[in-house]
């Protein structure tokens, strides 16, 4: 059977939030696609989410639940869900109706006009703190200017992905998975889309400090080698500084000013610093290099090809 859209929803302790979620996404589906399936992915929830899931795939043959056997993240549910999924267009939203279903079929417009990532845009949040806010806010602009790839800021995850996206997605091997950069890493046709962010329906948020932390330095740390390099520039500007002082310092003594001996003591040991913050960016240099090729993404993704025979067509996908 072919199915024209699968949502796929990561659940962590929202028992409150499914039922509603449901029935918003249910009013929205029929109507818009042909034919829908949902893919809940419980990551280790210990509420009644699970028991939720099952009832509601009993009555209803589109609904499908995936179980975690303990809780691995908001990050690797989406990566799981995706797996499962079968339609030629797929919807990622989290659970907790901050991602309106309503917005379902402007991103499935996008979509039908050619589009392989339809991404939605925070143009507004509510109901969450100043704190969540601005530390969002600051995220995105920071992982803006040190990757190189052009995340686009204050998107989360809520977006509509093609078949050919999501195949070349799953592909992906990596373990750390930042979903709203690596979906932007495969590249094909991308647009923005604007929506209001609601407040939560029901609960409280599921990312405390620590989950935010480490979705932030996933985020960094898959797609920016930068932090590595820092330490390369740092000692080139100490060296030089170290050296020249010291050979101004040394020549002034020699030429009979008064320059104590300390002076260039110390002017040695800075330049000597110098160097060992340019080793320690050499090692850094390497380390990213190994860290590139641990990822193991594939070298290219082909969006399409011509004039190609039988034979040469197996060097698209292998990449
Ligand atoms: N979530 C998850 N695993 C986790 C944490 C969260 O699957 O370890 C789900 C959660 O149920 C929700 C989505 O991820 O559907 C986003 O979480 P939340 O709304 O708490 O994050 P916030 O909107 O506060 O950033
Ligand atoms: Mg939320």
């Amino acid at each position: 059977v072919s199915v024209e859209l699968s949502v796929v929803v990561p659940v962590y302790n929202e028992q409150e939030s499914v039922p509603e979620l449901y029935r918003r996404l249910n009013a929205v589906l029929t109507g818009a696609v042909a034919s829908h399936e949902i893919v809940f992915v419980d990551d280790g929830s210990r509420d009644r989410s699970w028991e939720l899931i099952r009832e509601l795939a009993a009555r209803d043959g589109s609904v499908r639940g995936v179980r975690f056997s303990r809780n691995f993240g908001h990050q690797m549910a989406f990566a799981a869900g995706l797996r499962h999924t079968v339609g030629d267009a797929v919807v990622i939203m989290d659970a907790d109706l901050q991602d309106p279903p309503e917005l379902i079929p402007q991103l499935l417009a996008r979509w039908r006009d050619g589009f392989d990532v339809v991404y939605a845009v925070r143009a507004k949040r509510e109901g969450e703190t100043i704190f969540k806010r601005f530390s969002a806010a600051a995220f995105y602009r920071l992982l803006r200017a040190i990757t190189q790839v052009d995340i686009p800021v204050d998107t989360g995850d809520f977006r509509l992905m093609s078949r050919k996206a999501v195949d070349a997605f799953n592909a992906l091997e990596e373990r750390h998975r930042f979903t709203r950069g690596l979906v932007t890493w495969l590249g094909f046709r991308q647009v923005g889309l604007p929506y209001l962010r609601a407040a939560r329906h029901a609960g409280e948020s599921k990312y405390p400090l620590r989950k935010m932390w480490r979705l932030a330095t996933d985020g960094i740390t898959s797609f920016s080698s930068l932090p590595l390099h820092v330490a390369g520039w740092l000692g080139a500007a100490v060296s030089t500084l170290g050296f020249v002082g010291f050979v101004a310092a040394l020549l002034a003594r020699v030429a009979g000013r008064g320059i104590p001996l300390t002076a260039l003591l110390v002017l040695a040991l800075v330049f000597l610093g110098g160097v060992q913050l340019v080793c320690l960016g050499f090692l850094g240099a390497y380390l990213g290099r190994v860290h590139e090729e641990a990822k193991r993404r594939p070298l290219y993704l082909v969006r399409e090809s011509i004039g190609l025979g039988e034979a040469q067509r197996a060097a698209t996908t292998r990449a």
